[in-house]
């Protein structure tokens, strides 16, 4: 029995195949047609599909609590924020759903942090290019292009800069300033990684110029980039930290996590019915337990390293432009071809693959995917490339 599509709200193109199962690297839609999965769910599914520890985390939690409201402490709420506060150096966390919603929390506490601490400074230095998320608020504080004018009037309070412009930041930082926030590898954008050294550098200016340093590591967070965080690349630790995507292994789960001086909230200030439940909360510590072992976060490192050096090949091959990124997230600059027709193409030819500009294709597949599900890709991306 196939169910209608007619009342699925479009809201985006969707290719007409109805997913119906998964299993690590592969999906299968509802006629038996079988996927290599580059994409896994928009760099979610951290362990692949239905990895074995994210279905007996949310079995064992699902027979012992799975909601108990946010009002009361939870145990599996407990762990995962110590797991984060490990993880990340900081120290105290606010779970949630969605990236954007950590983003939304992120802003809020930065203005509650400038409040307090300097003088009612509310407004957040971005980057062109960037992406924060689809609320009002977060879609102002996005740098993507044809963001601008829409459903006004527009959350203000934020200021864009171009990525890598230290300059820049330095000059649009004034006495409303509050913080600067950036994704370590701009992921929606097509791949751009902000640099270690410009990090590094934004890191002091913050400090120096006494304001507040917000990553955005929804995508890069959660060993993508083949660290558990992004920003560990450049041995900094920022005041805010935000992650979803990958931390929920599949499940909608997000974190704010901040320093114990920044995290100012008083009662009342932030909440939300689901947040802090301990069924998604007990996945992300299966999940957050998987990645941060050092011989999964090497094994990202080393398949990353290869799929970069596969790319590199098969673009020298054929005339094609740069790879960028880092771990398992990388993007191919194609010359001569329609990102998107590729992407079409490749989606007939059995391969999941996402393109973010028209041209560039992103990578992001498991990160338990094997060396063999990247040359598998890679045959089947050269097919869909075509001659
Ligand atoms: C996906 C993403 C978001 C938004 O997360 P949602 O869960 O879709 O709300 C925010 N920032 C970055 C960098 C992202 O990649």
């Amino acid at each position: 029995m196939s169910a209608s599509l007619d009342h699925v709200m479009r809201i985006t193109e969707r290719p007409s195949p109805v997913m119906v199962k998964g299993a690590g690297s592969w999906l299968w839609d509802r006629d038996g047609k079988r996927y290599l999965d580059f994409v896994q769910g928009w760099a979610v599914n951290a362990l692949g599909h239905s990895p074995r520890v994210v279905l007996d985390a949310l079995s064992a939690q699902g027979e012992r609590l799975i909601s108990c409201s946010p009002a009361y402490y939870n145990e599996p709420m407990a762990r995962l924020a110590a797991l984060l506060a490990q993880a990340s150096g900081l120290d105290q966390i606010f779970l949630c759903n969605s990236g954007a919603e950590a983003n939304e929390g992120a802003i809020k506490l930065a203005r509650k942090w400038g409040g307090r601490h300097r003088d009612g400074a509310y407004e957040i230095i971005t980057m062109h290019g960037s992406f924060h998320g689809r609320t009002l608020a977060t879609m102002a504080a996005s740098g993507k292009p044809g963001w601008d004018d829409i459903f006004p009037p527009k959350v203000h309070g934020f200021r864009k800069v171009p990525l890598g412009d230290l300059g820049a930041v330095a000059a649009a930082i004034s006495s409303r300033t509050v913080a600067v926030m950036l994704e370590p590898i701009q992921g929606e954008a097509g791949v751009y990684p902000a640099g270690d050294d410009y990090l590094r550098a934004l890191s002091a200016l913050t400090k120096e110029r006494g304001i507040l340093l917000i990553a955005d590591e929804i995508q890069t967070g959660i060993g993508r980039t083949g660290r558990f965080f992004g920003f560990q690349h450049a041995g900094i630790t920022p005041d805010i930290v935000t992650v979803g995507k990958g931390l929920g292994g599949g499940v909608p789960l997000a974190a704010l996590i901040a320093s114990g001086p920044v995290s100012c909230f008083e009662y009342g200030d932030q909440g939300g019915t689901f947040n802090g439940n301990p069924l998604m909360a007990a996945v992300g510590c299966a999940v957050v337990e998987a990645v941060a072992r050092p011989e999964f976060l090497e094994s990202v490192v080393s398949n990353g390293t290869y799929l970069m050096a596969r790319l590199r090949a098969l673009a020298a091959e054929q005339g094609h432009g740069e790879v960028r990124g880092r771990g398992l997230l990388q993007a191919l600059a194609l010359k001569g071809k329609d990102a998107k027709k590729v992407s079409a193409a490749a989606l007939d030819n059995g391969l999941l693959v996402n393109a973010p500009r028209p041209d560039s294709l992103r990578f992001m597949p498991a990160l338990t995917v094997s060396r063999d599900e990247i040359d598998e890709m890679l045959k089947l991306l050269t097919v869909s490339l075509g001659a």
